[in-house]
């Protein structure tokens, strides 16, 4: 599927917002490292596997803060649902230590998809408390589905029968003569 033009850009944006701050940070941090490092981190030379331990440590951070190998983990997908599976979990996997989160129950969706090209994929696409029971009838068996890296929303592409489109970007609903989204102007994929 060839998205629109300004949705590739979206896509690449995003994911250049996290990488550049991540390496900005971690060769900031590497040349105080080169430069100071024995300043920041004062442990005699007999403890040098530590001291590089502590090095390690101090550049991870940037990964850990711009969040970057989560966003590379998150890829562009678009394909049709062969199954929806629907779990209903306790909130909290502590059973040992029950706390008063354990009386919530939450919804997990996950969906089978099938890409054009054939290739499988499980997609876990919403949780939500069981109680407000949302999205349960959003997704069906046969829906052709589009998500885009970088964000929240796994969308139901419209039908020739739909009376609305949802946006891929922000997840506004719009009517389906729209071009364009209400909400963040980005072009409506329509499938
Ligand atoms: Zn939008």
């Amino acid at each position: 599927m060839q998205l629109p033009k300004d949705i590739q850009k979206y896509c690449v944006n995003k994911v250049l917002k996290r990488i550049i701050p991540c390496v900005l940070m971690f060769a900031v941090l590497l040349i105080a490292i080169i430069l100071w490092g024995d300043i920041l981190i004062p442990l005699d030379s007999e403890y040098v596997g530590l001291k590089r331990f502590c090095y390690l440590v101090i550049l991870s951070i940037p990964f850990i803060v711009t969040r970057v190998p989560i966003a590379l983990f998150d890829r562009t997908y678009c394909g049709t649902v062969k199954k929806v599976d629907i779990e209903t979990t306790p909130e909290t996997y502590r059973p040992a230590e029950p706390t008063l989160e354990t009386v919530y129950m939450k919804n997990t969706i996950y969906l089978n998809i099938e890409t054009h090209n054939g290739k499988k994929m499980r997609k876990k696409v919403y949780t939500g408390r069981a109680n407000d029971a949302q999205h349960l009838s959003t997704f069906k068996e046969g829906d052709k589905v589009l998500h885009l890296r970088e964000t929240k929303h796994t969308v139901v592409l419209p039908t020739s029968s739909s009376a609305h489109c949802t946006c891929a970007v922000c997840g506004s609903v719009n009517k389906i003569d729209n071009t364009a989204c209400h909400q963040c102007k980005h072009t409506l994929v329509k499938g």
